[in-house]
């Protein structure tokens, strides 16, 4: 398996990674950077029509963003998203090339293309694991980051490839934590606030903090802009906001603007994919609807209004949106208050602000701030030590991590902190990842346990035939056998399928007369026969009371002087592990006419 990123290495934005397996390619994610320069991911290279699928973990712009250009080029193929994610997306996507033609008259897409996207979205529940290609395997797991957030584990026979996505290390008021009961041989890992320094604050402080920001600055007669990302953080901001309301903390009326009120509204559709306390919530109505929460339909009326209130709307980085609108209207003001409450690109507005620039140009125009810029930490993805959390509670440790989604020092922090196995990965180099198994899981035999004995021969095999005679003669219900089949041995299978044994035998190579015969022979004795020539392993297995497995070849009736060796199993949970190893061979062996 091969992995390469077009976008999303060594930055926070148009997350790409290009995959390949054999003749298998798809990508992880395709999204767009929410800034003035490398909006989009470096898909020169990518021969679309080629492409097998697209895996898309969640509905924010910087992961989905640029699905759509792949349709206005030609790709035809499925989108692989969860059930919510496909919903969302389109509206963002939506929202995105409008504003993108809205600023520079020219759009990467068209709505034509969003609308072809959506139709070709497959979705899929948490854990609904779902063949995309031959022995290609994707199944998505919670990444508690934002209404259908996913990560995306894809198995093939040779190994097992965990992408985080955008995680969530915390309960949130809306979502559970990012499921950590999976296991995978190579991890992606997003390391947005992987700093040394980054540690979130706790929920409840951060919830005091914007609590008291509101009160002093209603206080003073002024507003609070609160710039959000339209899915995500904007529900957990209001409902914060909706509890202190309730609980008397706050009374101020919260205007919503933008998108999120049309999202509120999917909210409604999916309460399974919410935290128990949500999912409760929306059995009895819509939190969404509040008497406190206002629509804005008329946005010029309420840019008007003198009165204190709050104003939650998009984009959460100001790169666009109804925000810029309030923001300039009401920025010269000392009372009022711009609140950030998420992570802010290098580039963007918001960052600049964060960053104190107190003169900026918006739409031609001079606006000076004089607005206080405040800060609250609402993140939805983990913080440092969350991520280590994260990789330390994973089923298995991953043997290679890869960090992605990242500023460049706290990628490279994050990696000193996991260690040898990890990489900051480079754009646009392609890294081959290992098969971790050959082929198929090895059977461990454990010597301690009874039931298993080691079988060695003499420099002649006739210990392990032997064994095997006695096992076929034992049988009563169902012999399978795999490896060269002698006369001496074939005679023994007629006679158990005489006793109404069923047979199944797979050959290793028909060229050989002998084994020819026997194939001939026993098929015409009713025995199921397939053909392998991948397979060396010699097993037989008696109903589910033996087992054995070995090295040797018992046709060419002992005539190499060399030691072989195998395994006598004798325990049922062995020998049923040594069964299933037959079937799965089995099931890729031919029958021959
Ligand atoms: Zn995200
Ligand atoms: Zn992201």
């Amino acid at each position: 398996m091969q992995i390469k990123w077009l976008g999303g290495a060594k930055e926070v934005g148009r997350s790409c990674i290009y995959v390949k397996d054999n003749n298998f390619r798809c990508l992880l994610d395709c999204g767009v950077k929410l800034s003035s320069e490398d909006m989009y991911p470096e898909l020169s290279d990518i021969n679309f029509s080629k492409l097998d699928a697209v895996i898309i973990s969640h509905a924010h712009l910087d992961h989905c963003g640029y699905v759509p250009f792949l349709f206005a080029h030609g790709y035809r193929g499925p989108v692989y998203t969860t059930h919510p994610t496909r919903r969302i997306s389109r509206i963002m996507q939506d929202d995105f090339a409008s504003i993108q033609k809205e600023e520079t008259g020219w759009g990467p897409y068209w709505r034509e293309d969003v609308r072809l996207a959506k139709k070709h979205t497959v979705a899929l529940d948490y854990g609904e694991k779902r063949e995309i290609g031959k022995d290609i395997f994707l199944t998505f797991y919670d990444a508690g980051h934002i209404l259908g957030s996913a990560q995306t584990l894809i198995e093939t026979k040779y190994h097992s490839l965990l992408y985080s996505g955008d995680i969530n290390m915390d309960e949130s008021r809306i979502m559970d934590k990012a499921d950590t009961n999976i296991q995978a041989d190579t991890l992606i890992l997003e390391s947005t606030y992987g700093g040394k320094n980054d540690k979130h604050t706790y929920l409840e402080d951060s919830e005091n903090d914007l609590i008291s920001i509101i009160n002093d600055t209603m206080a003073s007669g002024g507003k609070v802009i609160i710039p959000v990302f339209a899915i995500g953080r904007a529900q957990n901001i209001l409902m914060t906001l909706k509890r202190a309301i309730e609980d008397g903390k706050i009374n101020v009326p919260v205007y919503l603007d933008g998108m999120l009120q049309r999202i509120n509204e999917i909210y409604d559709d999916y309460p399974e994919w919410m935290n128990n306390e949500m999912y409760s919530m929306f059995k009895e109505s819509n939190p969404f609807d509040f008497h406190m929460f206002i629509n804005v339909h008329d946005r010029k009326k309420i840019l008007k209004m003198e009165t204190p209130m709050i104003v939650v709307t998009t984009a959460g980085m100001m790169s666009g949106g109804p925000v810029i609108s309030y923001f300039k209207e009401w920025a010269n003001d000392p009372t009022n208050v711009l609140l950030l409450v998420g992570y802010q690109v290098e580039g963007t507005l918001g960052r600049k602000l964060l960053d104190g620039e107190k003169e900026v140009t918006l739409d031609e125009k001079k606006v000076y701030v004089n607005a206080k810029v405040q800060s609250i930490n609402f993140s939805a993805h983990a913080d440092h030590d969350g991520l280590l959390d994260f990789v330390s509670n994973l089923k298995k440790r991953p043997t290679n991590i890869f960090l992605n989604h990242g500023d460049p020092d706290k990628l490279r922090e994050l990696a000193d902190d996991l260690g040898n196995s990890a990489t900051v990965a480079e754009p646009l180099t392609t890294y081959t990842l290992e098969a971790a198994r050959t082929g198929f899981e090895p059977i461990e035999p454990s010597f301690s346990k009874e039931g298993v004995e080691m079988v060695i021969t003499t420099p002649r095999d006739e210990i392990i035939k032997n064994y095997m005679i006695e096992i076929i003669r034992s049988t009563h219900r169902e012999l399978l056998i795999s490896g060269y089949i002698d006369t001496a041995l074939t005679n023994e299978i007629i006679e158990a399928m005489r006793r109404n044994v069923k047979v199944k035998a797979i050959i290793r190579h028909l060229t050989r007369p002998s084994n020819k015969e026997a194939y001939r022979i026993l098929s015409a004795h009713g025995a199921e026969m397939r053909e392998n020539r991948d397979l060396h392993a010699r097993m037989i297995i008696s109903d589910d009371r033996y087992a054995l497995i070995s090295s040797a070849d018992l046709t060419r009736d002992s005539f190499y002087d060399h030691y072989e060796a195998g395994f006598l199993v004798k325990n049922r949970t062995m020998v049923n592990r040594v069964g299933s190893f037959f079937k799965r061979v089995w099931g890729e062996s031919y029958k021959i006419d």
